[in-house]
């Protein structure tokens, strides 16, 4: 087939089976609600996308992912590039995480990278500083290093090192078949020079290329399977011209939608995301790794973000942390020992209804009868873990729900500023 022809059938797949819809705006303000719509199904926006690292939420059933609201899964990409041959035999991350919902995987990226920080087991952005710190400072232990070919790492010092690619992450995301997967990008962060900044905005652009033509033939290759659309990540810390040129340089080529990354510090979140959501074309999606705090995912969809993701609500449920409308709160402190009420008074979440009380969860979560077997001890915690996974994963579903029905009723800053005035008072 000519090139021509080729990239024309690429075209045609591309827009029937990926688009992106803007519903309505935030006044004065890049915010705006919309359908992105893949080949797995329909995600409304703003949202929330829950994090299976593995391929599955822990305590999260396929009934009561659906039932919470949740749209759509983001899963590591490194992690299931060991069994992305099984995921490919099971028709695709879609049907193998049982959700069969719409689907995310990163591209391996970080994780290659903090290699040697023991720190390598999230997605989430507010991890990196630390990721890389630490391999900073145990330079001579390094088991990652980034050459402009790809990332050289080994998973233990005695390890022959391998090469991790751009084109390998385009294959491994083909195989695991989930419906936006994100090209191979460097992360940097904010301990990071200038010029090291500068330095690896250049390579993650070179990368890009790699990447999209890769990504291409891949697509070409695998014509009788669903299309994937390839999502570019921004880099750039806190320099406003890298995070300009980024989204230049980027927002120029064709992917279908953008992954905005980084160590943000707060301070810097909106003025970051301004920057690169005022350039990027606004006719993408754009997707804000790793943060999911209730101030940021407000910062977020102001400034133009569509869709969030954290490994936070979940893993903090697993240490007794209760997302309320008045603030979080910890099961674990004593003052909720007799505590009668539900996770939080007026939740429509399928905990709050089931009739458990804060104390009894509490004490699910303790142990504090101290006459239990070793397994009635561990199927209590898993009991209270699932119900407060069920109550933080609706919560915060629920509240970029809220979000995208106030931006659809011209009602965003009024919303905006009720909720936060009681979540941090
Ligand atoms: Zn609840």
């Amino acid at each position: 087939m000519g090139r021509l022809s080729y990239v024309k059938k690429w075209w045609k797949m591309k827009d029937k089976q990926f688009s992106f819809e803007i519903t309505g705006k935030i006044p004065d303000s890049l915010g705006r609600a919309g359908i992105i719509r893949t080949p797995h199904g329909d995600i409304e926006t703003p949202t929330f996308v829950v994090v299976g690292t593995y391929g599955e939420v822990r305590f999260l059933s396929p009934a009561q992912f659906h039932s919470l609201g949740v749209q759509a899964m983001i899963s590591n990409g490194f992690h299931l590039s060991k069994i992305s041959d099984e995921i490919e035999q099971s028709g695709g991350l879609s049907q193998y995480s049982g959700y069969n919902c719409p689907t995310i995987t990163d591209s391996g990226g970080f994780q290659v990278m903090s290699f040697g920080s023991g720190l390598g087991k999230v997605i989430s952005m507010d991890k990196r500083n630390i990721a890389r710190e630490q391999f900073k400072a145990k330079n001579k232990h390094r088991l990652a290093r980034v050459t402009d070919e790809g990332v050289y790492f080994k998973i233990k010092e005695w390890e022959d090192e391998k090469l991790f690619t751009p084109e390998y992450s385009m294959e491994f995301q083909a195989k695991i078949g989930a419906d936006i997967i994100m090209a191979f990008d460097e992360l940097t962060n904010i301990g990071d020079s200038r010029q090291y900044n500068e330095e690896a905005i250049n390579r993650t652009h070179r990368w890009a290329i790699r990447c999209l033509d890769k990504h291409q033939k891949l697509t070409h290759e695998r014509k009788d399977k669903p299309y994937q659309a390839l999502f570019a990540v921004l880099q750039g810390a806190h320099y406003q011209d890298l995070r300009e040129k980024a989204a230049h340089e980027l927002g120029a080529m064709d992917f279908d939608g953008y992954g905005l990354g980084g160590a943000f510090e707060k301070e810097h979140l909106s003025d970051i995301l301004f920057w690169s959501n005022s350039i990027l074309p606004e006719s993408k999606p754009r997707h804000l790794l790793g943060l999911s705090k209730p101030d940021d995912i407000f910062v977020g969809v102001e400034n133009g973000c569509d869709t969030f993701d954290c490994v936070a609500p979940t893993r903090e449920a697993r240490h007794g942390k209760v997302y309320t409308l008045d603030g979080d709160i910890n099961l674990r402190n004593a003052e909720f020992a007799d505590d009668p009420s539900p996770l939080f008074e007026g939740c429509h979440c399928p905990s709050c209804k089931s009739h458990h009380s804060r104390g009894e969860i509490r004490k699910l979560l303790k142990n504090t009868e101290g006459k239990k077997t070793a397994k009635q001890i561990m199927s209590d915690k898993q009991l209270a873990m699932e119900l407060i996974t069920i109550h933080n994963v609706f919560f915060i579903i629920n509240l970029t729900k809220q979000i995208r029905q106030s931006i659809l009723e011209e009602n965003f800053f009024n919303f905006r500023d009720d909720w936060l005035k009681r979540y941090y008072p």
